[in-house]
């Protein structure tokens, strides 16, 4: 029987997305009913088990799954036999403390005492112990944010994006306990063809990373401009140069990080390169 790398993702929320989506762009292709539980690629030994993304990390420490994506907030959590593998870029949050807008908070020593509502009490637990808080943790696993005003804690220790949900719930945000985003974690026990399909996979999701981090660039620059413009865009050995009809000119091809992007831009034009095309790269493999 042929060996299959099972990766549990969320069944349902947001991380569903990004995880079907990494995992088609690493050429991966699966049918994807909503109602299923389990799905195999089609050409790729790989099984996708849809899951609650709480428990996925006890599912991977159960060998029932291999791998798993998930929010780094839920990996540290859950403190199961999990190993993180690899963080991903998407479904960036971080998990705050929040307190009552008309509340005085000075500084974490405000905590001592009170009572922080949580669906994260391993990481509170610690978050306290280093800055030297003693505090009652309350678990809920859902709609924290409303727990202050209807008198079940003082504080709450939640996910953030924007702050919008605690602004209307009359909270503000305090401390950041820790960033997140979404991760691939596995079994610290992966068997040997498991683990070749994983380092499959993940050399494909390295490519398709880089290509998002990057952009072809074209150009048309005098010869004189072809060192300065190297300079500042080497691409990933040396840029592509072809001479144009145009004496003395060249049309230059290369690749550029999309981080800086339009600083070098500005830098290029100085070099007195005319006529820049910029065009997204599918997949970038070194
Ligand atoms: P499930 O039903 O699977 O338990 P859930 O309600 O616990 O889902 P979601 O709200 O879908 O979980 O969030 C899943 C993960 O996505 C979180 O653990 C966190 O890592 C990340 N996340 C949550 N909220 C945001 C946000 N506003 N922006 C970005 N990422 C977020
Ligand atoms: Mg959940």
């Amino acid at each position: 029987m042929q060996t299959l790398l099972r990766i549990a993702i969320q069944k349902s929320g947001r991380l569903q997305e990004g995880s079907l989506e990494l995992l088609r762009e690493s050429g991966l292709s699966f049918s994807n009913g909503k109602d299923q539980l389990k799905t195999q690629a089609r050409n790729f030994p790989v099984e996708v088990l849809f899951l609650r993304d709480d428990d996925i990390p006890q599912y991977i420490e159960d060998k029932v799954a291999d791998v798993g994506i998930v929010g780094e907030n839920i990996f540290v959590e859950k403190q199961k036999k999990n190993q993180l593998i690899r963080k991903l870029d998407f479904a960036k949050c971080r998990l705050s403390i929040a307190v009552p807008k008309t509340d005085d908070y000075k500084s974490v020593q405000w905590l001592q005492g009170k009572n922080i509502a949580t669906s994260y009490p391993n990481i509170v637990k610690s978050f306290l112990k280093k800055n030297n808080v003693e505090a009652g943790i309350h678990e809920i696993s859902g709609s924290v944010e409303i727990a202050p005003g209807i008198g079940l804690a003082d504080a709450i220790c939640d996910i953030v994006s924007t702050g919008s949900t605690l602004l209307s719930n009359g909270l503000k945000e305090v401390e950041t306990v820790m960033q997140s985003e979404a991760v691939i974690i596995a079994t610290p026990e992966l068997e040997r063809a498991k683990q070749e399909i994983l380092d499959k996979l993940l050399f494909r999701i390295e490519a398709v990373k880089k290509a998002k981090n990057n952009k072809y660039i074209l150009l048309n620059c005098p010869n004189d401009a072809i060192e300065g413009i190297t300079s500042v865009i080497p691409g990933m050995k040396s840029p592509t140069i072809i001479p144009l009809k145009r004496e003395g000119w060249s049309s230059l091809h290369s690749v550029v990080d999309e981080n800086d992007f339009w600083e070098k831009i500005d830098q290029l034009k100085a070099f007195g390169a005319e006529g820049i095309l910029v065009v997204p790269i599918e997949k970038m493999i070194m």
